[in-house]
């Protein structure tokens, strides 16, 4: 039957899993297809990480505008700044709509058929878009995840909850905000809205925001984020969400609080609907697609890649499944490692962590090495008006292999880059220190941090 199928390779899903895997695939000279039921981008260019992104830097330009002072410029009236939010959607909306057409070029420019509509599987070989059918040897699953509205919270009255979708459209501030999880979303909203004159409470689960970052980079988060005015509600049990008030228990205690809107950001969870997986025999693990290293689900003409396998739900990592999806495809061998997988957080200043927590670490390794840089001891964080954030390591004891790396500084979304490549090159921190950082730089604290951990920091005592 090969060659008698419509493409070689169908990706139902174009976010940035499925038009990186569409456009890899289309590049080894596969004939290949996309069908996208919305627009380019998925949900990282049209309703996350990119439309989130603008909104923070306009939030970090007004906050350095307020204390423009300090870097001694004068005649601002900085009580009449403002923020228009009109605007900011402009702004945003424009960047969103430059990107999503942007995809689409990249599709075309290489020759990437696109098919509009929602996919539903007949069987392995076939799908069907509207009145079309689509047959291809292989097909490539992107279609993404959608916010969790959790069961276990009772639902009552007129409750005013949105999720992230619509916090990033709001027209107008809200007086109060109740977010009920400190992870990515809820921490990355609450320095947004706070920023914009909202009060905000943070309702998190666990004793510490951010459970998945290194707890001594987490706590400096949080205190960053009181300053800026947001409440946190930690060892707290959401259990209902009764009109404008959750209903939360701690302490043993059940406590009520109010506010303008509730934003729900306890996860995201895998999208298949209307996709038929289950009806032509595709296992789930839970609602997930569940898949082998190589990204491959049980039916072997058929992988699962990005928030739809539950993995890790990145963008990048979707984007880097989709190359290893696309290189089984083309009979090459490769697998997936998650243990050098970056994960950024953006507010001011910034947040990146890479590996395992020194909590983790000790875990699994039982000794190990820390190393901690503070920021106010570099010279072009100061430069830059930051004096909080530190940058702090985990190592190997014996051989100085790099176990985890958290950063909470200015930049730290693009330093994180070096150290996912010194644990791609499997080097030791002795390496790292070797490695000439250039002056006046915030990455010099890379390298400060590493020596700290041997106790040789050379601007630290
Ligand atoms: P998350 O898993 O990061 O955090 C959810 C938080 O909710 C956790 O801290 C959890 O302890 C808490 N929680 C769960 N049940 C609760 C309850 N009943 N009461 C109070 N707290 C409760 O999920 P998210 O922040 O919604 O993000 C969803 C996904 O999107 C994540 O995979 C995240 O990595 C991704 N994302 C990434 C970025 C980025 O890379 N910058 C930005 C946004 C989202």
């Amino acid at each position: 039957m090969i060659g008698n199928y419509d493409f070689d390779v169908v990706v139902i899903g174009g976010g940035p899993g499925g038009y990186v895997a569409a456009i890899k695939a289309a590049q080894c000279g596969k004939r290949t297809a996309v069908i996208e039921k919305g627009s380019f981008g998925g949900t990282c260019l049209n309703v996350g990480c990119i439309p989130t992104k603008a909104l923070v830097k306009t939030v970090s330009v007004f906050d350095t505008i307020k204390r423009s002072q300090e870097f001694g410029i004068e005649g601002i009236d900085t009580s009449a700044v403002r923020v228009s939010m009109e605007k900011l959607q402009a702004r945003k909306q424009k960047i969103v709509k430059q990107l999503v057409g942007g995809v689409g070029a990249l599709l075309k420019g290489n020759k990437v058929a696109v098919l509009k509509g929602a996919a539903s599987f007949v069987d392995s070989h076939t799908v069907k878009t509207g009145d079309k059918t689509i047959t291809s040897e292989y097909f490539i699953i992107a279609t993404g995840s959608e916010a969790f509205m959790p069961g276990f919270i009772k639902y009552e009255g007129d409750t005013k909850i949105i999720t992230s979708t619509e916090a990033l459209d709001l027209a107008v501030v809200p007086e109060s905000m109740n977010i009920i999880g400190g992870g990515v979303i809820g921490i990355e909203f609450a320095y947004i809205f706070a920023h914009l004159g909202c009060k905000v409470t943070v309702l998190e689960l666990m004793d510490h925001i951010l459970p998945m970052v290194d707890t001594d980079v987490s706590d400096l988060a949080r205190k960053t984020l009181e300053k800026a005015g947001v409440v946190f509600e930690t060892g707290a049990r959401v259990k209902a969400v009764r009109d404008l008030s959750v209903i939360y228990e701690k302490d043993g205690r059940e406590q009520s609080l109010a506010a303008t809107l509730t934003l729900m950001a306890v996860g995201r969870v895998p999208y298949t609907k209307g996709l038929n997986v289950e009806g032509i025999g595709i296992e789930l693990n839970k609602t997930a697609i569940k898949t082998g290293p190589d990204m491959r689900t049980n039916i072997s003409n058929i992988f699962a890649i990005g928030d739809v396998n539950g993995v890790s739900m990145l963008a990048h990592t979707a984007s880097h499944e989709g190359l290893v999806a696309v290189a089984n495809i083309l009979g090459e061998s490769q697998t997936m490692s998650y243990d050098a997988v970056p994960a950024c957080i953006y507010m001011e200043p910034e947040i990146a962590s890479i590996g395992l927590t020194e909590q983790q670490a000790r875990e699994k390794y039982g000794d190990v090495k820390v190393g901690r840089f503070p920021m106010s001891a570099n010279g072009k964080s100061l430069i830059e008006g930051e004096k909080s954030g530190m940058m702090k390591v985990i190592l190997d004891a014996n051989l100085g292999e790099i176990l985890g790396v958290h950063l909470f500084a200015v930049h730290a979304t693009d330093m994180i880059a070096e150290i996912a490549v010194a644990m791609k090159l499997e080097a030791t921190a002795e390496e790292v220190i070797h490695a000439i950082h250039p002056h006046p730089t915030v990455s010099e604290a890379v390298g400060e941090a590493f020596m700290a951990a041997y106790d040789k920091a050379i601007h630290a005592l």
